[in-house]
């Protein structure tokens, strides 16, 4: 089968990925071999080919926003059955046996094996998966349309939690891209007021479009005082400015997996009266059956641009540049994949 590798991390100009030709992987015992019919590309992708997130294993194949059918199960896997539709994410095991999965901090697991760092993923034909760690799909959602949702829907629906605004609360999103556009919808169906802060014209439209309630530029002001914000921006400048737009009391979820060096902070303006700055940290399988049930019903729809599986480093590079709004989808079928957006 045809895979990419993470050959040489570094900038994604200098070609850090590469296609190889792989073995079709078998599935051991509890795991299922996954024909991808698509996989989302994440920023995390981009942090991984890029190096800013130091690899665990040469030659991994990224990707962890996979959908796909089953293939072949392994010893004892049953699950799923041959051809049905699951979704591969980013956390692809834990121990299950450390002080944080038995207090149910999955998310936290001091053992944990990631899609796509830990493991390969799914910018190839096929990846194999623990069983126990896949999800099923709501019905009637496009493949292109479900990708997203199993990263950046799932982390943005968790990030949302961590925020912790009031029902009609006032929520501020900084940075609009694929897990934000997805998070965003939730909160304005839950009835919150919702603020964005972003640079780059595609993420402003993307943002209205949506029905925010206001869309200004990344580190502009809040017009009114926000009970919770979620950066999504990798930009540690931004934690000062969206601390400073807080209530009282309120919280900042940084929901990135990496985060550019924070400036110093000002205890007064930005921390007292019980200001809260908190990380989010993967996801426990439960945000994401959550987040997927509640995707389906409240008919969260992602905004993507699909690329051919060949185009894969041109998508991360675009991702880079900022040349779309929403999230990009690599695509296994031809068939499916639409025109990417001319830079
Ligand atoms: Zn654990
Ligand atoms: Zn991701």
């Amino acid at each position: 089968m045809q895979a990419w590798v993470v050959e040489r991390p570094g900038p994604i100009g200098s070609g850090p990925l590469r296609r190889l030709d792989r073995p079709l992987p078998e599935p051991g015992p509890g795991e299922v071999r996954v024909r991808v019919s698509c996989c989302g590309v994440c920023r995390t992708d981009l942090h991984l080919a890029e190096g800013d997130l130091p690899p665990r294993r040469p030659s991994v194949t990224p990707g962890h926003e996979v959908v796909g059918t089953v293939e072949a199960t392994g010893p004892g896997a049953a699950r799923f059955a041959v051809g049905e539709r699951v979704g591969v994410a980013w956390l692809g095991r834990t121990d299950g046996s450390c002080r944080y999965c038995r207090r149910g901090d999955e998310n936290l697991c001091t053992g944990p094996a990631f899609t796509g760092w830990d493991t390969d993923g799914g910018y190839a034909d096929a990846c194999v998966v623990d069983e126990r760690y896949a999800y099923r799909l709501p019905e009637g959602l496009p493949d292109e349309q479900a990708a997203p949702l199993l990263c950046a829907g799932i982390i943005g629906y968790r990030a949302l939690r961590c925020a912790a605004v009031p029902p009609g609360g006032r929520l501020g999103i900084y940075g609009f891209g694929g897990s934000a556009h997805l998070a965003a919808q939730v909160a304005l169906a839950q009835g919150m007021r919702v603020h964005v802060f972003t640079r780059g014209e595609h993420n402003r439209a993307l943002a209205a479009e949506l029905g925010a309630d206001s869309v200004g530029g990344a580190a502009d002001p809040a017009p009114e005082p926000l009970d919770g914000a979620i950066l999504f921006a990798p930009a540690g400048d931004l934690v000062p400015v969206a601390l400073r737009a807080l209530d009282r009391g309120a919280t900042l979820a940084v929901a990135g997996i990496w985060l550019s060096q924070i400036p110093a902070l000002d205890y007064a303006a930005e921390l007292f009266e019980e200001r809260r700055l908190r990380s989010v940290t993967a996801n426990t399988r439960q945000d994401g059956e959550e987040f997927l049930r509640l995707a389906g019903r409240l008919g969260v729809r992602a905004t993507t641009v699909a690329y051919p599986m060949a185009e894969a480093p041109a998508a991360l590079a675009d991702l880079a540049a900022g040349r779309f709004g929403g999230a990009a989808v690599l695509h296994n079928d031809p068939v499916s994949a639409s025109a990417p957006p001319t830079a």
